[in-house]
């Protein structure tokens, strides 16, 4: 990566929910390079692969925050993190969400134990238990460098813990995580110069529970759990951001045609630039 960048947001993964399909879009992931400090949110299927697509070097893995514990947001934590240690990573890594991540991160060095136990004994690697701090989510607020972290709460039944994040440096940016609508997070992302947040297609529901093969209770949880792209308009508006970044889409097939669709649905529906999320998407924040 360049040494010159300063400000930007990779989308890497901005799919919602676990599932992937043939040439789809891939689960949660992104990477923000803010005031030079690399802070990867979220652990999705396939965030290894893109980060090094664009070129980033697991060597620098120094910051994770997850939102909450379903799979399309950590079901890669465990191996980003291995397969940065046999790229050669040997600094300390934070990585930061819900209390569930210390038992996550102790069962994935169980899994692993017979190869993370030979690597040690015959590659000489020093020990990948020791570079890694699991930070649950508790006090006020964190510090990454200079940026200052703070989170609330949000709503994403029927998880207790789900975490909207806040990076504050020279840009304030904003990662609502998964949430139904949730007012709060206006006035939580007041000003701020990126809003990430999270949509659903109300109509889509139906194909989309017809798709999968499951009951209405994933209807019912698609629902009650996700924010509607007309109320996630609202807490833009409210909000003032600068930007707002559409993220985490229900659905996003990855097809010219449904990016279009979306655009289509916020276009003239707000003041503010809006940028509809795709993998692999680069966003310059200025
Ligand atoms: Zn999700
Ligand atoms: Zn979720």
């Amino acid at each position: 990566m360049k040494k010159s960048i300063k400000n930007e947001l990779f989308l890497l993964g901005t799919k919602g929910g676990p599932a992937i399909r043939p040439k789809g879009s891939m689960p949660s992931s992104s990477l923000l390079v803010l005031d030079n400090e690399k802070i990867i949110i979220d652990a999705g299927l396939g965030v290894t692969k893109s980060l090094t697509d664009i070129g980033f070097n697991l060597n620098e893995l120094s910051n994770i925050f997850i939102t909450h514990l379903h799979s399309d947001h950590y079901l890669e934590l465990g191996p980003l993190i291995h397969t940065a240690w046999t790229t050669g990573l040997t600094k300390k890594i934070k990585i930061y969400g819900p209390k569930g991540l210390v038992d996550y991160w102790q069962k994935f060095l169980l899994s692993m134990q017979h190869d993370i136990k030979n690597r040690i004994k015959s590659e000489g690697r020093i020990s990948l238990k020791k570079i890694v701090n699991i930070i649950p989510i508790k006090k006020e607020f964190f510090k990454v460098g200079k940026i200052k972290v703070k989170f609330i709460k949000v709503p994403h039944p029927p998880l207790k813990e789900s975490y909207a994040y806040k990076f504050i440096g020279s840009k304030k940016i904003v990662f609502s995580g998964d949430t139904r609508y949730f007012q709060p997070l206006a006035s939580f992302s007041k000003k701020s110069d990126v809003l990430v947040h999270e949509a659903i297609l109300p109509e889509y529901i139906d194909q989309i529970v017809k798709k999968t093969g499951l009951s209405l209770k994933l209807k019912k949880h698609l629902k009650s759990s996700h924010t509607k792209l007309d109320e996630v308009i609202k807490i833009a508006k409210l909000s003032n951001c600068k930007m707002l970044v559409i993220n985490h889409l229900i659905p996003n097939d990855n097809t010219k045609k449904q990016k279009i669709e979306w655009q289509k649905k916020v276009n003239n529906k707000i003041n503010t630039k809006v940028i509809v999320g795709q993998d692999n998407l680069r966003i310059r924040i200025s």
